[in-house]
């Protein structure tokens, strides 16, 4: 079982992510819990190039990321599979193309990019933590710098909405502007129902 947790910043999909592992965990079932970009070691570099670095071209950073993706589903996501462990990832390519693609303005190549670079790999599901972009701020680490203004926001945010009614079998929109234990109520309930599928 393959799922993917997307959403803006802030809206809580490393807690769900980690509470998520825990439950499978406690049913028995191997979790691998991974992010993107970063799950890997050459993942690393490139996230430290794509976030610290000097400004990196639009379709260069798009590349990056595709890079990150295409190394970490070869070597992290499918051998995790293949052995029947459940992978709990933050962010794929959903994020490429709300960030990259739309936000930026490459358009559809970032997700045909994408595709590529996993070589059709789809998550089982995706569950899109959704809350408006104010009360997402609300509880940000101070330390990591919003350059993003809230229209960028909430932009990044319609975009998540617009891919999961595109394609709503593989997805669970879930509202996360509610306390963390109903969040995950609601989050359970998608994976179960994935699992069951
Ligand atoms: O993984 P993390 O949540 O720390 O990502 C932080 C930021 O990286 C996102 O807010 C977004 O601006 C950027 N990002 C991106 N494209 C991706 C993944 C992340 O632009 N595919
Ligand atoms: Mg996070």
């Amino acid at each position: 079982l393959f799922v993917v947790f997307e959403g803006g910043d802030g809206v809580g999909k490393t807690t769900q992510l980690e509470r998520l592992a825990e439950a499978m965990r406690s049913a028995g079932r191997e979790v691998v819990v991974t992010r993107e970009p970063g799950g890997t070691q050459l993942g690393l570099h490139l996230r430290q190039l794509i976030m610290h670095g000097d400004h990196v071209a639009p379709r260069a950073e798009a590349l990056l990321y595709a890079a990150d993706r295409a190394h970490h589903v070869e070597s992290v996501v499918k051998p995790a599979l293949a052995r029947g462990a459940v992978v709990l990832q933050d962010r794929f390519i959903d994020s490429s193309i709300v960030y990259q693609g739309g936000a930026r303005g490459l358009g559809n190549e970032v997700e045909r990019i994408s595709r590529w670079a996993t070589d059709g790999l789809l998550p089982d599901l995706t569950v899109v933590l959704d809350m408006a972009p104010d009360t997402s701020r609300m509880d940000r680490h101070l330390d990591r710098v919003e350059r993003e203004t809230v229209e960028h926001a909430e932009q990044i945010r319609q975009g998540f909405l617009f891919l999961a009614q595109r394609d709503p079998r593989r997805y669970a929109v879930i509202d996360a502007a509610r306390p963390v234990g109903e969040v995950f109520h609601d989050v359970f309930a998608a994976a179960r129902a994935a699992l069951r599928r």
